[in-house]
């Protein structure tokens, strides 16, 4: 019964295992396994201990139906739990409608991803568009299972990103809008304030910050009403065989099989940025732009988030870090060891010259979340964010992720491991930085409460909702437990 998830870093191994037909099968389940410990999961897409599971494991994949409805001059899909996003963006795309936001790719779950708050770029996370959710769980007082309609309140906000904590999510409703067109080009630049100045014409771009090379690579892409380019299937062509396929060929060869940092370092400064098409503009389909063949090549990602004023000082420090794991003989700047002092962090020195990164850093702008703990969820604890509905609302809060990915197996894994933890920790303390709940996620407990200012009402749903724990996992467990504690003792007051 054993399963692993993509990166085939976490192993569930349930005791017994369930793929639900219909809601009133969830429900019997649940009713059949009272007392026991329940994790759903979407496609394992997950890295982080969120998927651990070592009792009742269900699976929503048959779950899976897409209604549309209309909303005023709107329209909203209600689509089940285990939908993938991508069946949802093609069902979506027969009446002309898309989502507001997709991630790199679309293999993802509905509940799956909403659950860790998966997000694009330019965009809120897709967490922040849900406006119902219909969960299975237990009935506080009698016990017994049933299903609920999540509509409102922080009860919402919680559910919107939730780790899986609040029940089985059967089926999510979410704002759809038109489909759109997405102008995209690739620049180089030397300097991040450039990069960042765009923003203003590229309200959609994502950049990469190239290591060994220490430049940005930047995809400026925007929404445009104006027609496909003629040679956008060339382009779509060009992006898969060339940056899908052919630089990960080459970053494999050179990180699994050659295996020496020099040759990383020579890789990154001098042959995958002549792959890089610059300054041609092509227009195509948001879903067709947005989206790439990430899933390829197996690996794992941690993906720390920062706001905008910290963003230049955490990739300045990321940067240092990475140049002394990289190469020993490199000196740590006078900054950085400072930082280092701050952070009482001593482990620093056993990590030098250990870790060579082999993948270009990519940076992506998300809008604040009306969530209680979603990654992006508000720093000021505004949860009430009246304008975020504007295509750029809320953008003087937003967030900016700095996702690192490794293609090391096994236990050669082990030295970016140990980054992770390092990055985690210490960016936290430094600037404020929350990792993706769905990516590695090496945070200590004792972090979370000043990373996340709604984590208190966030337990007190969870309490509420589920005083058993049973839709906790050890890993939930340990994260929320300082706080549900308090939550408990407050509410006994
Ligand atoms: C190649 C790749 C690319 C990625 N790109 C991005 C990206 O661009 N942006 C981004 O933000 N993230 C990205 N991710 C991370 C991914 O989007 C999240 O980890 C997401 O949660 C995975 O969805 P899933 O359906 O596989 O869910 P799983 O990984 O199976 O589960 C995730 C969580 O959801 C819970 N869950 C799942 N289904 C239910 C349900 N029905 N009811 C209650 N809880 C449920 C699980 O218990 C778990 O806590 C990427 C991951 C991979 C492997």
């Amino acid at each position: 019964m054993k399963q692993l998830n993509f990166g085939h870093n976490v192993t569930l191994n349930p005791r017994s295992m369930y793929a639900p037909k219909s809601e009133q099968e969830v429900i019997k389940i649940l009713d059949e396994n009272k007392g026991r410990r329940i994790r759903c999961i979407g496609r394992l897409h997950s890295w982080s201990k969120t998927l651990q599971c070592d009792d009742v494991l269900l699976d929503l994949r048959y779950l899976n139906d897409v209604q549309l409805t209309a909303a005023g001059n709107s329209t909203v899909a209600r689509a089940g739990g285990g939908c993938q996003i991508k069946h949802l963006l093609a069902e979506l795309e027969k009446q002309s409608w898309t989502l507001p936001s997709v991630g790199f790719i679309t293999e993802q779950t509905v509940a799956g991803a909403i659950s860790t708050g998966t997000h694009g770029s330019g965009r809120h996370s897709l967490s922040h568009y849900v406006t119902s959710i219909r969960v299975a769980r237990y009935d506080r007082h009698s016990g017994k299972a049933v299903v609920e309609e999540i509509a409102s309140g922080d009860e919402l906000r919680a559910a919107r990103c939730s780790l899986g904590c609040v029940g089985v999510i059967l089926s999510v409703t979410m704002k759809c809008r038109p489909m759109y067109r997405v102008e995209e080009h690739f620049r180089e630049y030397e300097n991040l304030s450039k990069v960042l100045d765009a923003e203003k014409d590229y309200s959609l771009q994502q950049f990469f910050l190239v290591p060994w090379r220490w430049t940005y690579i930047v995809q400026h892409r925007r929404e445009v009403d104006a027609p496909k380019s003629p040679t956008s299937f060339l382009y779509m062509w060009y992006r898969f065989f060339t940056l899908d396929i052919a630089m990960h060929v080459l970053i494999l060869l050179t990180v699994r099989i050659v295996r020496i940092h020099a040759a990383v370092r020579t890789l990154f400064r001098r042959v995958l940025p002549i792959f890089v098409i610059r300054n041609r503009r092509f227009i195509a389909d948001s879903t067709t732009q947005l989206v790439m063949e990430h899933e390829l090549f197996r690996h794992v990602e941690i993906e720390l988030f920062v706001q905008r004023d910290r963003l230049v000082a955490a990739l300045e420090f990321l940067r240092h870090a990475l140049c002394a794991m990289g190469d020993r003989t490199k000196q740590p700047s006078e900054t950085f060891l400072a930082q280092l002092e701050k952070t009482s962090c001593e482990e620093f020195n056993q990590l030098r010259g250990a870790y060579c990164h082999h993948y270009p850093i990519c940076v992506r702008k998300i809008l604040p979340d009306d969530t209680l703990i979603s990654m992006a969820s508000n720093a000021q604890g505004l949860t009430e964010l009246g304008n975020c509905e504007t295509p750029d609302g809320g953008s003087d809060h937003a967030w900016y992720s700095i996702t690192l990915t490794n293609y090391h197996r096994g236990s050669n894994r082990k030295p970016f491991d140990e980054l992770a933890s390092f990055l985690a920790t210490n960016m936290a303390r430094l600037f404020g930085a929350r990792p993706h709940w769905g990516k590695l996620c090496p945070l200590p407990p004792e972090e979370l409460q000043d990373l996340y200012p709604a984590l208190d009402r966030f337990c007190e749903v969870c309490v509420s909702a589920d005083p058993n724990g049973a839709f906790s996992n050890q890993w939930t467990e340990s994260l929320f437990q300082i706080q549900s504690n308090h939550v408990e003792i407050k509410s006994l007051k």
